[in-house]
């Protein structure tokens, strides 16, 4: 486990763009980390937004498991996805925000992990409704799946807030504590929508007691083709996760 006391911490990039971004990104990264992310599907709002790298990353990722003996996990949004993700030896796979309001795509995802060794990270859904969250976990726990961890990643608003999306710390503890053995990771980076309030939400997140962290960090946040606000780079990645090592410590 982290370098964050007992804390889980997952980084990588919003989207996988290209080879050289993935492995740039990693080679700076796996040893603060636990596991990689890397989108290579994205479920994107608007179909003119960049839609991830695809399946031409697969084999990038396997070989980068491989060479970093660290696991790499991927966002699934659909049974094509879980299929290609298990012939590369992806064991991690989550769902997101907006798959995760979908009783029909998770159902479907559900079926194609049964009784598979395999871990599931369940994103809340994008609307603040516990049930469909709890309903979509339950709906792994049917087919066997017994590596279940979720993500509070906050949620939409149509209030001015602060936040790209708004942190429900109500809701989570009313999880928690229905769920008290499925661990909870904060995600800041879509929580806040802001490199310049990750820590501060990072912060927050270990007051209210989760289990770790998904962040997102890209060799050159600047160039992003998604997500550029939010996502760090590796040198400010590794400061925020010293900062909290001193803090949890
Ligand atoms: C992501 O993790 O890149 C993502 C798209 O997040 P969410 O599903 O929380 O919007
Ligand atoms: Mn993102």
């Amino acid at each position: 486990m982290g370098k964050i006391k007992n804390k889980l911490i997952v980084a990588g990039p919003c989207a996988v763009e290209k080879k050289s971004q993935l492995y740039n990104t990693v080679k700076h990264i796996y040893n603060y980390t636990d596991i990689i992310r890397a989108g290579i599907w994205k479920g994107r709002t608007s179909p003119n937004s960049y839609p991830g790298v695809g399946e031409k990353a697969l084999p990038w990722i396997q070989d980068i498991q491989n060479q970093y003996q660290i696991p790499v996990a991927i966002e699934v949004g659909n049974t094509r996805h879980v299929e290609l993700a298990l012939k590369y030896d992806i064991k991690i796979m989550w769902l997101g925000a907006r798959t995760t309001v979908n009783p029909f795509a998770v159902q479907d995802i559900a079926e194609s992990v049964r009784n598979l060794n395999i871990e599931i990270w369940i994103k809340n859904p994008i609307v603040s409704d516990l049930k469909l969250w709890i309903g979509a976990i339950n709906r792994f726990h049917r087919v066997g799946v017994k590596n279940i961890k979720t993500i509070h990643r906050g949620f939409y608003s149509d209030n001015n807030i602060h936040y790209r999306n708004q942190p429900r710390w109500d809701l989570l503890n009313s999880f928690k504590k229905r769920y008290s053995e499925i661990p909870v990771l904060s995600d800041p980076s879509h929580l806040t929508g802001d490199t310049k309030h990750v820590e501060k939400l990072s912060l927050e997140s270990l007051k209210e007691g989760i289990d770790g962290f998904m962040f997102e960090v890209h060799n050159n946040p600047h160039k992003a083709l998604s997500d550029e606000k939010q996502q760090l780079n590796p040198k400010d990645f590794k400061t925020l996760i010293d900062q909290l090592t001193i803090k949890c410590n």
